[in-house]
């Protein structure tokens, strides 16, 4: 599991954020994890959405390039 966490607060810039539960939710047969942060010092909450795609894109980037992107493409707009 890789973990992505911003450096800091968008709002304010500081950089105490407590990571709160995240919630995963499947779309379309990929896997979305939607990180929860709240700032320490301006209590704002933000989210941070990882998908499943995203983090094999960094990982196996040459991999996804040359092939299942538009194979999934093709599938959607025959229907
Ligand atoms: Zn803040």
């Amino acid at each position: 599991m890789i973990q992505i966490k911003p450096e800091m607060c968008p709002y304010c810039g500081e950089k105490r954020l407590e990571e709160l539960q995240p919630t995963e939710v499947v779309i379309d047969d990929t896997l979305w994890t939607i990180h929860h942060y709240e700032c320490q010092f301006c209590t704002e909450v933000f989210d941070k959405i990882i998908t499943e795609g995203q983090v094999q894109f960094d990982l196996f980037s040459e991999e996804l390039g040359s092939g299942s992107d538009e194979d999934d493409s093709e599938e959607k707009f025959s229907h």
